[in-house]
């Protein structure tokens, strides 16, 4: 095995997880080329791309911690306690994520996260090279085909091992898919997304509570807005793409104002800009990617979106991808031989990206349909006394994938039994008055183990 300084990698993409998974591998030593097709955040501005704000969560933070990266990343973050839920006519309320403000999210600016990132990528001694566009790959000569973007011209990089950490639209699966099969298909939601801003206050304060992710939930489609840390929100609405609303009968910017009067009333004094922030911002669209095979021998891995992109609605795709850095490099430190460390990171990584994409659609129907519906609060009500009752045994959903690092897939298998105990013993009910304690305690202590989290 050469010694660790002489170790080196090629990662393709310098977005969240390409400029963390330098920084990891560049503090233990790595030599570190990140190969980025867009300009240098830091001198053209932040080109955006995918959503503006990002929710970060106890996976990502503890990735970031690893790196060295949490202390900056959280001086720009803006702490949400909850949803903050507004059904249509009635009055907001806030839903608690957790127990206290210990268990709690943080709003985050993609632009800032990712220059924060790799100017901590750059220090540890990643080589950053923007403007750099992966075209193609030679595997078998070990050759990646680069197109310069700004001087217009084609070259050659000769690597040892490549990572792919080029997003959802990945170049590099589709050069490795090319060589090999990697059983790739995704599943386009039928549902997209348009982004909206809600500007600060006269007074430059935010203009409604900013400790909360906001809900408007409308059944089949919904608004949300997260905070930033300039005193905006920005607000997301995802729409069904066919049907009576959607983004096939709302296409105008007027019929934008039009369902907005008539679904969320109470946000249009806060969007002013509307008409143009319609007219503007694209409609993203939304699907799970699923791989059979997430690397080519020791030539080539994917990783974060690359590999498993997901609907965003449990606020996982980063966290995920986060802990897929921290993975991949505790692998690659673990193992001498590149092949074997590639293999055993998709061993322990592939169920758990399952997992949690399967958890980030189920989470879609609860954002948009149930947080109003009384059935849906009495469980979470009957879930936060069980959690009372069974401290470390009973650990409600959402705390587990979002302040814990179990793995996903524990945490999925979980999750179906506590659903199960918790429909069954509110069955019919109004209130918790008439539950049968000596049952469900007796289910609870029968069906599940107590919980460890990750050390
Ligand atoms: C609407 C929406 C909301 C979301 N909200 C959340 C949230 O609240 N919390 C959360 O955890 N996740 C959220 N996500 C998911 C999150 O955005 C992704 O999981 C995350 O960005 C994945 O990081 P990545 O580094 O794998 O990919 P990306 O962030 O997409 O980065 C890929 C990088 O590769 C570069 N690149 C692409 N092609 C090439 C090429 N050929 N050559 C060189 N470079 C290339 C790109 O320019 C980019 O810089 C959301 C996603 C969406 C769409």
């Amino acid at each position: 095995m050469p010694p660790p300084s002489q170790r080196s990698l090629s990662i393709v993409g310098a977005g969240l997880a390409g400029a963390l998974l330098a920084t990891l591998l560049a503090r233990k030593g790595w030599r570190i080329d990140v190969y980025e097709k867009r300009g240098d955040p830091r001198v053209q501005g932040y080109a955006g791309g995918r959503s503006i704000n990002l929710a970060l969560a106890e996976r990502g933070r503890h990735a970031l911690r690893q790196a060295g990266a949490d202390d900056a990343v959280m001086r720009q973050a803006v702490m949400m306690r909850g949803r903050m839920v507004h059904p249509l006519g009635g009055a907001p309320q806030l839903q608690r994520y957790g127990r206290d403000d210990s268990e709690v999210i943080w709003s985050i600016h993609r632009g800032d996260l990712n220059i924060t990132l790799l100017d901590l990528a750059e220090a540890a001694g990643a080589r950053v090279h923007f403007d750099r566009r992966l075209d193609s790959v030679d595997f078998d000569a070990g050759l990646a085909h680069f197109h310069d973007e700004r001087e217009g011209i084609a070259f050659a990089h000769a690597f040892d091992a490549l990572v792919g950490a080029d997003g959802a639209g990945s170049s590099l699966r589709a050069a490795m898919g090319k060589h090999e099969d990697l059983g790739e298909r995704s599943e386009f939601l039928d549902h997209s997304y348009k982004e909206l801003e809600i500007p600060p206050a006269a007074d430059g304060g935010f203009r409604i509570e900013p400790n909360a992710l906001h809900i408007w939930p409308r059944g089949r489609y919904m608004c949300i807005a997260l905070p930033n840390d300039e005193k905006t929100f920005t607000v997301t609405l995802f729409l069904p793409n066919e049907g009576d609303p959607s983004f096939a009968s709302v296409r105008s910017s007027a019929d934008a104002r039009a369902l907005f009067e008539r679904d969320f009333p109470d946000t249009l004094p806060l969007i002013p800009e509307l008409e143009a922030d319609w007219q503007r911002n694209p409609t993203g669209l939304l699907a799970t990617l699923y791989l059979d095979r997430w690397h080519l021998g020791g030539r080539a891995v994917l990783l974060g979106d690359a590999a498993h992109a997901m609907v965003p609605f449990h606020g996982q795709g980063m966290n995920c991808a986060f802990e897929d850095c921290v993975a991949l490099a505790r692998q690659l430190e673990a193992h001498a031989d590149t092949a074997a460390a590639f293999a055993a990171f998709e061993a322990e990584r592939k169920p758990n990206a399952l997992a949690i994409q399967q958890m980030a659609l189920e989470n879609y129907i609860e954002m948009r349909d149930k947080v109003d519906d009384p059935d849906f609060l009495l469980q979470r009500e009957l879930e936060r006394k069980l959690q009372e009752r069974h401290p470390g045994r009973f650990v409600p959903h959402y705390t587990m994938v979002t302040f814990m690092r179990i793995p996903y897939a524990v945490a999925l298998e979980r999750s179906d039994v506590q659903r199960e105990i918790l429909v069954e013993a509110t069955r019919g009910l109004r209130s918790l008055d008439s539950v049968d304690w000596a049952a469900v305690d007796a289910r609870v202590l029968a069906r599940l183990e107590p919980l460890q989290d990750a050390a």
